[in-house]
């Protein structure tokens, strides 16, 4: 049985968070000279001059009703690479502790691993691009902590199966993470549903995708009221800062909007995929439910270069293990993937 005292770090147990000026007083007030903030404003022309909330309440209230998941399941990050990073920093002993991942996959599990010295464990995916759940299985030891899933994964665009996650989550007491940073794209469901089921499910999501919002730096993690309570413990006190959070918010009305262009790209991704397949040097396009496509050719290194010639930038995926030969390759506006199928049409 899954139990998060078993996972918990002792230090992050006994720990003892900041308490900031605005934990400390939470009402109303019409004087505050408690957080050494300049009293007389900011230099722009907004309220800068306070700390942001702290639990960013406001914002998440919104992602509540859009997501039916309570706010207080929910965390947000400084991009969904700051939970990352804090399900380390919260649940793996440096030195002593390891994680699966399950490559080819998103970089950052490893990079964030290695920042705080967690082994990584390495079980490929299977050719297509699914859990070898028999060797999941092997790899797990007492010591083992977190499992991350990309899904839809990252480079390879496809979603792992449903019934496969629910397997390793009904029997791994550590945490499953199941990043869904893609999921606007999928014809899969989201696993947010699933909290109440798993108590050792962390989802992710992001802004920095579908919603269009990269820039502003918003990732969320969804999770039991527990595990979200750790993560507000161990992140640092004012991760979102307050012109992030009023944006993201005011960004939060556009729904409609954002399903216009997740619609629009999906019937964009389909357009791309039949003319690049009638390309000779297109080898193979695996099957995507993102905003991406991962296209196996016959010289991957060729093209990328002569597509950067021609101020066409995609992402080389070729010395990526059971990536061999392939292009990772974003779908863009209608014009900017009409760019890029004429200008291949010249390429050798
Ligand atoms: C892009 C991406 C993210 C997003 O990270 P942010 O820090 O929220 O911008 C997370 N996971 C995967 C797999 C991604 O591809």
């Amino acid at each position: 049985m899954f139990n998060i005292n078993n996972i918990l770090r002792e230090n992050i147990k006994n720990l003892k968070p900041y308490s900031s000026a605005r934990d400390e007083f939470k009402g109303e007030a019409s004087v505050y000279l408690d957080a050494n903030e300049n009293a007389f404003g900011s230099p722009l022309n907004k309220d800068y001059n306070r700390y942001p909330d702290p639990l960013q309440y406001a914002v998440k209230m919104r992602l509540s009703e859009i997501k039916g998941v309570p706010a207080r399941n929910i965390f947000l990050g400084n991009g969904s690479d700051e939970a990352i990073d804090i399900l380390f920093r919260s649940f793996c002993n440096p030195g002593a502790d390891n994680v699966i991942l399950v490559p080819p996959t998103y970089g950052m599990y490893e990079v964030s691993a290695n920042i705080n010295d967690i082994a990584v464990k390495r079980v490929n995916l299977t050719e297509e691009y699914q859990l070898n759940l028999e060797g999941i299985a092997e790899a797990i030891d007492k010591n083992t902590k977190l499992i991350f899933i990309c899904s839809p994964n990252n480079p390879t665009g496809n979603s792992i199966n449903r019934e496969d996650i629910e397997t390793l989550l009904a029997n791994f007491n550590g945490l499953v993470v199941v990043d869904e940073a893609y999921i606007n794209y999928s014809r899969q469901k989201s696993f947010i549903q699933e909290l109440t089921e798993y108590a050792n499910l962390v989802v992710l999501q992001t802004l920095s995708k579908a919603w269009g919002l990269a820039a502003l730096r918003v990732g969320m993690a969804f999770a039991s009221e527990e595990i979200i309570a750790v993560m507000n413990k161990v992140k640092p006190p004012y991760n979102i800062n307050e012109a992030s959070q009023q944006l993201a918010l005011e960004a939060l009305q556009n729904v409609e909007q954002v399903n216009g262009w997740i619609k629009e790209t999906l019937t964009e991704r389909d357009n791309l995929v039949l003319k690049l397949k009638e390309f000779e040097f297109v080898v193979d396009i695996y099957p995507s439910d993102a905003n991406f496509i991962l296209v196996k050719t016959t010289d991957a290194r060729g093209i990328y270069n002569y597509l950067v010639e021609h101020g066409i930038i995609v992402r080389d995926r070729s010395k990526v293990e059971l990536c061999e030969g392939a292009l990772r390759i974003t779908i863009g506006t209608p014009q900017e993937n009409i760019t890029l199928i004429n200008t291949l049409t010249n390429f050798k």
